[in-house]
């Protein structure tokens, strides 16, 4: 025998029973994200190296050490997408859908970064995205916080935080990073290697170190909330506004950086206790400058993404029962005789829309019927050759066994399941 190969380090396989509660999360996403207009796209796992680059930003974690790249075979740098704004605005813009418009859009799907695997954290991910185009007002921002807060109840999600900051507009932020680099500049000596690093090209995520040793130097560094500017004041607190009418509690972060280049304006993050370290659930925020610095027209955006692996955990945490598709009806035989009347029987039923198993194995009644019950089934129903009569089990209730005319059987399961002949 030779040697099994197993799966890539940090990518899983989902195996139906896990499933269950992936499709139970997904279909409560797609009902939320219709109750808000969103309409889905769908754009390629791989997108030009240069796109992430030019996007995330050069001094960030994913693009510093977590991409999958490579060359093909004409020589072109290409990468798995570690995130999905990148290639929603890249495509948004190839295809014209941005511009002077308004454009709700998601997504689902596979992304890819090439960090230490844990629980809760893989290298290969899933994560279903939102971004909204042409939409400035700070209303759209609490909107699309309102959106995720209706997924969590329906999911009766409970233990969830939000916090949320504002990074200021694009100047704001400039002159506060300047601060930001003459402050930590002032206590080099007090950096570790990843902040000295950033200290000249993304300073602001100095404040998101999680080395217990700057801990102190970072709560003394220069406030962002007291560095905003006017208007981006009053963006935050009229998003602050809607979130106090509707009832969903926050808390402001003035920490909260966000590790991508491109957000502006709100921030946001949820997060769970019940995770151990990979506490962070859903992350977001406004990103105005992205769609011009990709190439496309200044457009107003704000998005946010979360992940589905922390989110099935967390059903998995609290005896979600998920979603299964059971069959309606288990058609088994045991006499071989039977075997191509019964296929038949199954695509007639079928033809009424009804869910059938067939089990083709000839094995013993009880074992078939063990199958039966496993496969989830409501009923099980055999032919009888001889007599020409066939037999309706319940599988989920105590009633009796019901023999009847095998002309009759159809309609008798017709009539169990409400569907017309
Ligand atoms: P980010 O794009 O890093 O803001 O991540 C958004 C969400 O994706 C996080 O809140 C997580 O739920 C999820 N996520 C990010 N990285 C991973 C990973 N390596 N494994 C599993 N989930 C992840």
């Amino acid at each position: 025998m030779s040697h099994a190969i197993q799966a890539v380090r940090g990518m899983n396989d989902l195996l139906p029973d896990q499933l269950t509660r992936w499709r139970r999360l997904e279909s409560a996403a797609r009902h939320a994200l219709a109750a808000y207009g969103y309409r889905e796209i769908r754009f390629p796992l791989v997108e030009k190296t240069e796109l992430f680059a030019r996007s995330i930003g050069d001094v960030t974690d994913i693009v510093e050490k977590e991409m999958y790249s490579f060359e093909d075979k004409s020589g072109e740098r290409l990468t798995l997408r570690p995130e999905g704004t990148a290639g929603c605005v890249r495509a948004g813009i190839e295809h014209g859908l941005l511009h002077n418009q308004v454009q709700r859009l998601w997504y689902l799907g596979p992304m890819f970064r090439h960090e230490r695997p844990q629980k809760g954290r893989y290298r290969q991910f899933h994560q279903i995205g939102v971004e909204a185009f042409g939409l400035a007002a700070p209303e759209l921002d609490a909107e699309l916080i309102l959106l995720s807060a209706r997924l969590w109840r329906a999911l009766n999600l409970s233990g969830l935080t939000l916090e949320i900051n504002s990074l200021g507009s694009p100047a704001a932020r400039a002159a506060y990073r300047e601060k930001l680099v003459t402050y930590f500049r002032a206590h080099v000596d007090r950096l570790d290697a990843d902040s000295l690093r950033r200290l000249e090209k993304n300073p602001l995520r100095i404040l998101d170190s999680k080395n217990p040793a700057l801990a102190e130097v970072v709560s003394k560094a220069p406030n962002l909330q007291e560095n905003l500017d006017e208007e981006s004041r009053a963006h935050f607190a009229r998003v602050l506004a809607v979130l106090d009418a509707q009832g969903v509690v926050y808390r402001i972060n003035p920490r909260l950086v966000r590790g991508l280049d491109y957000y502006t304006r709100t921030v946001f993050e949820w997060t769970t206790d019940r995770l151990g370290s990979q506490s962070a659930v859903c992350a977001g925020g406004r990103y105005d400058g992205l769609v011009e610095h990709l190439g496309g027209r200044a457009t107003p955006a704000a998005g946010f993404a979360f992940g589905l692996e922390r989110l099935v955990e967390l059903l998995e945490l609290q005896n979600d029962p998920g979603e299964s598709e059971p069959v309606d009806v288990y058609l088994l035989a045991h006499e071989a005789g039977t075997l191509p009347e019964t296929l038949l029987l199954a695509e007639k039923l079928r033809d009424l829309s009804l869910r059938v198993e067939t089990d083709v194995s000839l094995g013993s009644l009880k074992s078939q019927l063990k199958r039966a019950d496993k496969s989830g089934a409501a009923v099980a129903a055999w032919l009888e050759a001889p007599a020409g009569r066939a037999v309706i089990k319940s599988l989920r209730s105590d009633a009796a066994q019901q023999t009847l005319e095998q002309g009759e059987l159809m309609g008798a399961l017709a009539l169990t399941f409400s569907k017309k002949i």
